[in-house]
């Protein structure tokens, strides 16, 4: 069987691994350390249960999208990640990732954000918890996702602008980064997608995994199978679509598609689509497929969606694309808006423009009428009803 999996060195075939600054090696080692036995105990997984139930809202719903399943001519489901406290699927990671920190002894958290959902799902596990909370974030997507900012504020966390480079989401991680080097005892950094030095990557894949969990469990009661046709979700680092991923993996007739960013087209100079534009390359700590130039610099990544305009993508991610287990393809701005605004108005849900990328690829999909496909509402449009209205002149 092929394995899909993390091996003990940190890698995913070719990709992943921990290329970090030496001041960082103890921090990583020692979560690296802990992170499966903490993540195993009874104790730990009594409380994120809890959590999850009580807190985030979980079982998220799998809906079946009636109209939606007749435009397409296909039977699709929506698995609402959108219904998530906070709006999206960033949350199960980030209680994740604070029970782990206050086991590990840490007194104050940092992340980076791009839509400011992470950021978001951050600033509120940590009023939950009552830790200290400092988020990095690109100047441009503070202006641009402005109630995400208040809201992170609303809960006492502090929010610091990324003023280098495009002033998007790498700059905010380079910067949390550098916090990170300099606070090395006491801070632990929450890092919102499947990304980064190993063992992030794996943990924040294990957190999210409940989205498939969950999905296998309700297909079997709604469909009598527990595995579908297909299963789709956008990638911006790929954790909404690793956990959307995770518990399908080995069953090979599932086929996994996962949706990158062609903002205004591929060749356009002004997309996300790192997969198809990619080489590999290390960036943010691991080795992965990565948007840069023949000099190996990074190039600047463009999409309508913040949360998806990332020059790379998850290692785990670029091991699937490699050995082909996944599919990879893109979905541009307009077509995504068009998917958005055909959601609202068939299904009475307004998705984020990152979920609008899923669901945008059903329209290029050849079906017969008898798949069952699931698309990963990884979340939900509040944030963005200002680009929608502006795109549609509403
Ligand atoms: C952040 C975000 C994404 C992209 O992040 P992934 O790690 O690729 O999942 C997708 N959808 C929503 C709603 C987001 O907030």
């Amino acid at each position: 069987m092929n394995n899909y999996q993390v091996n003990e060195n940190g890698y995913y075939g070719d990709f992943g691994g921990a290329y970090i600054p030496e001041m960082l090696y103890p921090n990583i080692e020692y979560l690296r350390q802990h992170y499966l036995n903490i993540m195993h105990e009874p104790a730990f997984q009594a409380e994120f249960q809890q959590l999850l139930r009580d807190y985030v809202g979980r079982p998220s719903p799998l809906f079946l999208a009636e109209r939606l399943s007749e435009k397409y001519g296909t039977t699709v489901y929506l698995k609402r990640e959108d219904l998530n406290h906070t709006g999206a699927h960033k949350i199960n990671n980030t209680v994740g990732q604070i029970l782990l920190a206050e086991r590990l002894g840490k007194k104050r958290i940092i992340a980076e954000t791009g839509a400011g959902q992470h950021g978001v799902a951050t600033a509120t596990v940590c009023a939950l918890k009552g830790i200290e909370c400092v988020v990095y974030m690109g100047e441009v997507d503070i202006e641009r996702q402005a109630p995400n900012v208040a809201r992170m504020k609303m809960m006492g966390a502090t929010v610091i602008p990324a003023t280098s480079g495009s002033k998007t989401l790498k700059d905010a991680t380079n910067e949390a980064m550098r916090d990170w080097i300099n606070n090395p005892l006491d801070t632990h950094y929450i890092i919102g997608s499947v990304v980064g030095p190993h063992p992030y990557p794996d943990m924040v894949a294990r957190f999210q995994s409940v989205i498939s969990e969950e999905t296998r469990k309700q297909l079997q009661e709604k469909t009598g199978s527990e595995t579908p046709d297909y299963v789709l979700a956008c990638v911006g680092g790929g954790s909404n679509a690793m956990g959307m991923f995770y518990h399908f993996l080995d069953d090979e007739q599932v086929k996994l598609i996962a949706i990158e960013a062609a903002g205004k087209g591929v060749d356009s100079g002004e997309s996300a689509a790192t997969t198809l534009l990619g080489k590999e390359g290390v960036l943010h700590g691991s080795r992965s497929i990565l948007m840069q130039t023949p000099d190996g610099q990074v190039v600047e990544p463009y999409s309508i969606s913040a949360g998806l305009d990332y020059p790379g993508i998850g290692p785990q991610h670029a091991h699937l694309f490699k050995v082909k287990r996944a599919e990879y393809v893109s979905i541009t701005d307009e077509e995504a808006m068009q998917a958005g605004l055909l959601c609202a108005r068939l299904e009475g849900i307004i998705p984020a423009i990152e979920s609008a990328h899923a669901l945008a690829y059903l329209e290029k999909m050849n079906f017969t009428g008898k798949e069952t496909v699931v698309v990963c509402l990884s979340g939900r449009g509040d944030k963005d009803l200002a680009t929608y209205m502006k795109f549609f002149d509403l």
